[in-house]
């Protein structure tokens, strides 16, 4: 066996479809995110402005949350030396828990190493718990979401993106006798639009099935504590679990599940993505724990977030570039060809020192392929204004299409 002629093999047809990826090589300078320093693949180095990271509040930088991290590396080193189950879990994990519990409000919660892991390994053991379980599964759900429903041998229905309709369809189609869970987003991250959450609620009341709501894109940002979209709906009693990320508003690492005592004890029992590795740093629990305080009265924060989104929304608008916007805190800018959009983002970086990731398929469907900007409260005027210029100039030296400017 070639294995050297596989991999070969494995990596053209990427090159071949137009989806191999490259990853940019920067550096985050302390205090002064979004700017950062980028390596290039020649060694040399120049200064970038960041528009496409999650850290959404700049809370990566916050100087509570690294204080908190520096006070727990003095005080109890670096790892955490274990799995939960065997002295991995510490009084950092257990205070972070408390934290998130009280954030949704729920009896408990449960740390995860990522919300990829948390929604992975939950969903991939709801079908133990509930043998016969139908998992009904929103079409663009997040891949960790895809993963565990794949992997968990249960049934399952997907319904078409944000079709309640749909939903209503599969759910009278099957036994109304046997165990269901609804898996779907609050925030779904490469268009920015909102799940329909009540009507999802209703469905699920009216059905006796279960709610899985990942809030990934909304906590910190939403509700008037950062509880996320069902916060702010008044909908977080109606969930039963909850998925979060500490990485993106909370600006470091972690994922995790809020949901009843119950609930939580029986993952935390059974499944082997909680159970079978090391936790997270004592360090990184104490960061995270930092930030979901800090995050649940800076609601300064949340607003500042809403109104760089709306500004930098109303100016691409105003050049009769074709965004979407759903309202929410994401500036998905559609170019629809693969080539056009990584020639802009090349342009962006190297002519103009910002950093814009493309988005191509299969993240997006094809003829979507876009630019996806993350505004924040630390992306001032110059910054802006350095933005809207550039993407201006190159889409005029592109020839790309505007959209008509109403008046
Ligand atoms: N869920 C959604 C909707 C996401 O977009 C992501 C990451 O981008 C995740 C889950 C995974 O989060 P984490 O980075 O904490 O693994």
């Amino acid at each position: 066996m070639n294995y050297d002629a596989q991999l070969d093999q494995a990596i053209n047809r990427l090159h071949e479809e137009g989806r191999y990826r490259t990853f940019i090589n920067i550096e985050r300078t302390r205090g002064q995110f979004p700017h950062a320093v980028w390596t290039k693949p020649d060694g040399n180095q120049a200064p970038v402005t960041v528009w496409c990271g999650n850290d959404y509040l700049g809370m990566g930088q916050q100087q509570v949350v690294m204080d908190a991290m520096h006070e727990a590396i003095a005080a109890t080193g670096a790892g955490s030396g274990g799995t939960r189950n065997i002295s991995g879990t510490t009084v950092y994990h257990k205070r972070l828990e408390a934290e998130l519990a009280d954030l949704h409000r729920k009896e408990e919660a449960l740390l995860f190493t990522s919300a990829y892991i948390a929604n992975d390994a939950t969903l991939s053991t709801l079908p133990k718990l509930f043998p016969g379980l139908i998992i009904y599964s929103d079409a663009l759900n997040h891949a960790s979401m895809i993963e565990g429903v794949r992997r968990n041998g249960g049934a399952k229905r997907i319904f078409r993106h944000n079709d309640v309709a749909h939903l209503r369809e599969l759910l009278e189609a099957d036994d109304p006798n046997v165990p269901k869970v609804i898996a779907f987003e609050s925030i779904y991250s490469m268009d920015g639009d909102f799940g329909p959450l009540e009507e999802i609620c209703d469905l699920a009341q009216e059905f006796g099935a279960l709610t899985y709501l990942d809030e990934v894109h909304a906590v910190g940002m939403y509700g008037p504590r950062g509880g996320g979209v069902a916060e702010r709906d008044g909908l977080m009693g109606r969930i039963d679990i909850i998925n979060g990320t500490l990485a993106k508003a909370y600006g470091v690492m972690g994922g995790y599940i809020a949901a009843s005592a119950k609930m939580c004890d029986a993952i935390r029992s059974y499944a082997p993505g909680f159970i079978f590795t090391t936790s997270l740093p004592p360090a990184v629990a104490a960061g995270a724990a930092a930030s979901v305080a800090h995050l649940k009265t800076a609601q300064h924060l949340r607003d500042e977030h809403q109104t760089q989104a709306g500004i930098l929304k109303l100016r691409l608008k105003g050049l009769g570039l074709p965004i979407i916007d759903h309202g929410s805190h994401i500036v998905p800018l559609i170019v629809g060809d693969p080539v056009h959009t990584q020639k802009l983002s090349d342009m962006l970086l190297s002519d103009h020192g910002i950093y814009v990731q493309p988005i191509n398929f299969p993240t997006v469907p094809r003829g979507t392929e876009r630019l996806r900007f993350t505004p924040s409260p630390v992306h001032g005027p110059r910054e802006m204004d350095a933005l809207v210029s550039a993407l201006d100039t190159l889409w005029s030296h592109c020839a790309l299409n505007r959209a008509e400017l109403a008046g």
